[in-house]
């Protein structure tokens, strides 16, 4: 399974083994398992997409955007009341000053700029929550190109902010009825759009989820969380290695992005963390690593909640981002390998953590987030070690969650 891929001498490291192969496997997970009416669109993106994003004015127009647009480099801030309370150096990494309020927007800025190239004038997208919807009619927008963004019924009347801004962004929503009508059956409509129009559009996944090269792709336009991270904690601490990196996990894109740069350095410890919801015995939950079993999702072969005859079951968790069934390959093999820690936090335990931040550091971060924030209360680490954990999003799309579960 060791390939020394073209991939990896591109890199100009032979020894990248937590990457992607050239195959998009990450050990025994990944790939591509696609209907046959979609290799084409996807042999299109997979045999262009390094060659595309190594170019100098592809690299020009990305990093400008990210600059002046989302307003990167986002701040590693030392979180020093935080720090106090845990007996431990914790930074954050402040994704949440992004625009549109999360990392998400470092992708589709990236696969905006993908399907430009690529000649694509038509960009579709599947959404949950919504947040990738927004993030994808935001760079739509920019570009002036059309944006059709697949949203699950009832994920529409839930989310009715979100499918405004949208619509303001000038994006058509467009519902999905079949199944649970949530995020899977909005995923399904997407990809049936993009086998009927396979010439002229871009299929924008917000995660590192679906067909190689989606997840390897994904995790390169996040990387620039890792990246910016090794910089600024050179400055601060004279070294560019954290003792452990931790973010949340929900496809895994932050996390991806966060890990990148620090996956082969392996005095860095990695933690995932993934959202138990009601508690992991409970049936509702969204701990994938603890409960999965090998199968496939989305085109890749991953780890993913399944009954017995491989029914994928509904995940659950207060947490809109981290609801999904499945988690991205690279995720997945960090799991298997022992590379990764995965650690479950359930509801209660992040919305603590949540305002618990807000209040020691005067930062309200996204229920999403907010599961990484509270590992604290168990896994202890040593005085002087450097914790930097991924602050993927802001925590006004949630304020009404908050409100009704602190009574605000
Ligand atoms: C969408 C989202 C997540 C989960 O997605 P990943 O791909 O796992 O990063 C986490 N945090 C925030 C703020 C989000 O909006």
């Amino acid at each position: 399974m060791k390939e020394t891929s073209i991939d990896s001498r591109l890199r100009g490291n032979e020894n990248e083994s937590y990457q992607a192969n050239e195959r998009g496997y990450y050990g025994d997970f990944g790939g591509a398992f696609i209907p046959e009416m979609l290799y084409p669109n996807v042999e299109e993106l997979r045999s262009q997409y390094i060659q595309i994003m190594q170019e100098p004015s592809f690299q020009e127009e990305f990093k400008q955007l990210l600059k002046d647009y989302v307003g990167r480099p986002t701040p590693l801030y030392y979180a020093a009341r935080f720090s106090k309370k845990y007996g431990t150096k914790i930074y954050l990494k402040r994704e949440d000053l992004c625009h549109t309020g999360a990392h998400k927007v470092n992708n589709t800025i990236g696969q905006i700029l993908m399907a430009k190239r690529l000649g694509k004038n038509r960009i579709i997208a599947e959404t949950g929550a919504g947040q990738h919807g927004v993030a994808t009619a935001t760079v739509c927008a920019l570009m002036g190109l059309e944006c059709i963004v697949y949203m699950g019924a009832i994920d529409i009347e839930r989310q009715a902010p979100n499918v405004a801004r949208m619509k303001m962004l000038s994006a058509t929503v467009r519902p999905a009825m079949s199944g649970s009508r949530t995020l899977k059956d909005a995923t399904n409509e997407a990809i049936r759009d993009w086998i009927n129009n396979p010439v002229d559009t871009h299929y924008i996944i917000g995660s590192v989820v679906g067909p190689h090269p989606y997840p390897d792709m994904v995790a390169r336009f996040q990387s620039v969380i890792s990246e910016e991270t090794k910089k600024q904690l050179l400055e601060k601490e004279g070294r560019e290695n954290p003792d452990y990196v931790v973010a949340c996990v929900g496809g895994g894109s932050n996390a991806a992005g966060l890990y990148y740069h620090y996956l082969d350095e392996p005095e860095v410890g990695i933690i995932a963390v993934e959202a138990a919801g009601k508690g992991i015995d409970s049936g509702e939950s969204a701990a994938t690593s603890a409960l999965g079993r090998e199968g496939i999702i989305h085109g890749s072969k991953t780890l993913l909640m399944q009954t017995e005859d491989g029914q994928i079951t509904e995940p659950y968790s207060i947490s809109a981002g981290l609801d999904y069934p499945g988690v991205g390959p690279m995720h997945a093999h960090l799991f298997r390998s022992g590379r990764g820690e995965f650690i479950s936090v359930n509801d209660a335990d992040a919305m603590t953590a949540g305002l618990e931040l807000s209040k020691l550091e005067g930062i309200i971060p996204a229920i999403e987030t907010s599961h990484a924030l509270a590992i604290f209360e168990t896994r202890k680490f040593k005085k002087d070690d450097v914790v930097v954990i991924n602050l993927s999003g802001r925590g006004d799309k949630d304020l009404n969650t908050f409100i009704e579960y602190f009574n605000l």
